[in-house]
């Protein structure tokens, strides 16, 4: 049981942020973080992992053992810097949209992303929003979730939402308005989108929809800003109501 945090309009910057395999994160800042490389690393021993689990020799056994400690201490190196690298590109005092991927191997719907594009299957959306929540929090900034549904298939310019949309892993082409980006990239803008209207069916509205509109006492699904931390004292940006 969680008590939900009270919901305070955005006082910042919000920024949307895709996770993904061909990048590890892309936010909607236009900021393309972390490193290709990490995936291949990360395949080479999980395919390695695979052949000895199949051998299930003792010798197997005792490398399998050694592997996953090394995979596991590969994705924590991973997930630190890439939290800190996305951390250090976004402005203090604002809010950082991510995908809520908690539950994501049970969703069937999202079955097509999760093999394609998640970093890896076994890849531990908690302890990557674990890193990034306190590292965020260090800088005054909040860490929300939303659905992370349809933000892969629809269009950021005009909303239409097909899966034909994404034109391949790394581009995105509307086959209804002809926008065409970086399908990450896209997908940011989405997350980032889906966020600002959650809290505009709350009745917080959004001034050029990047700023305050001020403070709502008014519950919020999703996560809200962790107890104890006060940003108050960051934002020096005028608040409007
Ligand atoms: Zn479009």
């Amino acid at each position: 049981m969680s008590i939900p945090d009270p919901v305070v309009a955005p006082a910042g910057k919000v920024v949307g942020v895709d996770l993904g395999l061909n990048r590890p994160a892309v936010t909607s800042n236009k900021q393309f973080l972390g490193e290709r490389r990490w995936k291949e690393q990360e395949r080479r021993i999980f395919r390695l992992k695979r052949k000895l689990q199949a051998k299930g020799t003792k010798s197997a056994k005792r490398h399998l053992r050694k592997l996953s400690g090394k995979l596991l201490r590969q994705r924590k190196d991973h997930d630190h810097v890439l939290s800190k690298r996305i951390v250090a590109h976004t402005p203090a005092g604002s809010t950082m949209v991510v995908e809520n991927l908690t539950h994501i191997r049970s969703r069937a719907r999202m079955k097509k992303k999760t093999e394609s594009q998640r970093r890896l299957h076994s890849w531990s959306f908690a302890q990557f929003h674990a890193f990034l929540t306190y590292k965020a929090q260090e800088k005054g900034i909040r860490v929300v979730k939303v659905d992370p549904r349809h933000t892969s298939q629809t269009c950021s310019r005009c909303g239409h939402q097909a899966r034909k949309n994404r034109r391949s892993q790394s581009l995105f082409l509307c086959r209804e308005c002809g926008y065409c980006l970086n399908a990450d990239l896209n997908a940011s803008h989405n997350i980032r989108e889906k966020y600002l209207s959650s809290l505009a069916s709350l009745g917080i509205s959004l001034v050029g929809g990047s700023s305050s509109s001020g403070l709502s006492s008014q519950p919020l699904v999703g996560e809200g800003q962790a107890p104890g931390l006060s940003r108050g004292g960051l934002d020096t940006r005028p608040h409007t109501l």
